[in-house]
């Protein structure tokens, strides 16, 4: 079947699961391909290091792939959200980080356009009010006017929030560099949450302040946050350690395996790898190509990034198969095929390649073809995939 060997999961009795979602939290992020990332992660773990000249490292090579003035490490992008908008309240002010969330004496209103208050496996607004700031929503979820930016910025105005994501409204958003044009002519900080992009420069290019990437998505390290940008607003992000950054810290493993991605990331083959990823699109493809009532189409990444998907659009008039029922019963044999269901609701389902185990994409083209041109859908309850990650939180040790 596949050149990948499945007993680390049989070992620790783990189901075991092909990931055809993209990077997915819940599926434990991203896999540390080279042994470079892995190895310099379980090294450190065996030495001591002042974090302060470990993090001072960290910000000269974030420095050079972001082109930012400086940067630092923290436990996610989620993380990094709530460290830069403390940062931004605070500055470099101790008394002021030890008293968060309670803002009394700060000014802490964020704005951020109504289209970009996404989720992303929690609300983006909330990772804003941990910091004890208040959220300021522009205009309307699919409009956002520049005279509603300007008349939304007040005198306890701290900064401005802007999302490069899937999941924000696509149309009537401003461009970021007019945002940035907006809130600066206000003196007002931008951040930047680009935590799944792969364009490390343009934003901060654009005008960016502030931008903060997942060490664990496309750069495939582990679990941390990266944030990059001006140097005092990187301090001052930096400083919220001795508060509340304390239950968001990053170990020093964590730091030197970003480190090592990120230098991976400047090594890389990138065409190559696309290339590979396009091979297996291709392939399965190929495999869905005379299935009656489906229709596999390549298409490109929402937001622009270098990489593509597979999108399975399912007629159930002519298959008797929804989406959902499909998406259902791939994850129900072993191992789990996990799909990319975000768009469910409008009859397909994507395949994302970028987390393929080596030989994978052969057992994801097999399972495809056997289960949607089976008919069998009835045996597969129709899947409850808009609320499929609360229950899987609520039907968690039960
Ligand atoms: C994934 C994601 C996050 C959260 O990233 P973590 O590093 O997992 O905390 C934040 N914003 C956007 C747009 C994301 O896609």
């Amino acid at each position: 079947m596949s050149d990948y060997d499945y007993a680390w999961y049989a070992k620790h009795s783990f189901t075991p699961l092909i990931n055809v979602s993209g990077t997915m939290t819940g599926l434990g992020a991203s896999i540390i391909t080279q042994s470079a990332i892995a190895e310099a992660t379980a090294e450190a773990m065996q030495h001591f290091v002042s974090m302060h000249e470990a993090q001072a490292r960290a910000s000269e090579l974030i420095a050079q792939l972001t082109q930012a003035e400086a940067g630092c490490l923290t436990a996610s992008a989620s993380a990094g959200i709530s460290l830069s908008v403390a940062g931004c309240m605070t500055g470099l002010n101790p008394g002021k980080v030890e008293a968060l969330p309670a803002a009394d004496g700060m000014k802490n209103e964020v704005i951020v356009q109504a289209g970009h208050l996404c989720g992303y496996g929690a609300p983006i607004a909330q990772a804003i009010t941990l910091a004890g700031a208040e959220v300021k929503s522009v205009g309307q979820s699919t409009s956002c006017c520049d005279y509603q930016i300007s008349s939304a910025i007040s005198e306890n105005t701290v900064a401005a929030l802007y999302v490069v994501s899937h999941h924000v409204v696509h149309y009537g958003q401003c461009p970021l560099s007019r945002f940035v044009e907006l809130c600066h002519a206000r003196d007002i900080p931008v951040i930047v949450d680009a935590a799944s992009e792969y364009d490390l420069t343009g934003f901060l290019a654009a005008g960016a302040d502030i931008v903060i990437y997942s060490g664990h998505k496309f750069l495939g390290g582990p679990t941390a946050g990266i944030i990059a940008g001006r140097k005092d607003l990187v301090k001052a992000a930096y400083l919220q350690n001795l508060g509340i950054g304390r239950g968001m810290k990053i170990g020093k493993e964590s730091i030197m395996g970003a480190m090592a991605a990120m230098q991976a990331w400047l090594q890389r083959d990138h065409k190559a790898v696309l290339q590979h990823e396009y091979q297996c699109l291709e392939l399965w493809q190929n495999a869905l190509a005379d299935a009656p009532g489906i229709r596999a189409s390549i298409v490109p990444d929402p937001t622009g990034n270098p990489l593509y998907r597979l999108q399975v659009d399912i007629d159930s008039d002519t298959t008797g198969w929804t989406a959902a029922q499909a998406v259902t019963a791939l994850a129900a044999d072993e191992p789990k095929i996990i799909v990319r269901d975000h768009e469910i609701e409008h009859g397909y389902f994507q395949l994302d390649p970028c987390n393929l185990q080596p030989g994978q994409e052969k057992e994801v083209s097999q399972r495809l073809v056997k289960t949607l041109k089976s008919d069998a859908p009835s045996r597969h309850p129709a899947a409850d995939a808009r609320n499929g990650s609360v229950n899987g939180y609520l039907s968690w040790l039960t």
